[in-house]
């Protein structure tokens, strides 16, 4: 396969799409299944994000929903909360 990295080919036959998790590990490259619907309700919220099962950090986030195919987690701190990981050197030096 060649091409888009982020989004997003048909997935499951009812509907999904595949998505990458959403989760505070930026290697993180889980594939998880929304509808498009789903995904928007989710976008609709900046401070939430959906992640693969049982991707969540307790420590910034809580999980706001969960099914068999994805969860929904919602941040204490924000979209602020993803952003330390790219400047954090103690983060880039793992
Ligand atoms: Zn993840």
């Amino acid at each position: 396969m060649s091409g888009s990295p982020s989004l997003a080919k048909t997935y499951a036959p009812d509907g999904r799409w595949a998505f990458v998790c959403e989760c505070g590990n930026r290697e993180c490259r889980q594939p998880i299944a929304l509808t498009l619907a789903e995904h928007e309700a989710v976008r609709a919220h900046s401070r939430r994000f959906a992640i693969a099962p049982d991707h969540e950090t307790p420590v910034v986030e809580i999980v706001a929903s969960q099914n068999r195919w994805f969860g929904v987690v919602e941040t204490f701190v924000g979209e602020a909360s993803r952003i330390p990981e790219e400047t954090d050197p103690r983060i880039q030096a793992r």
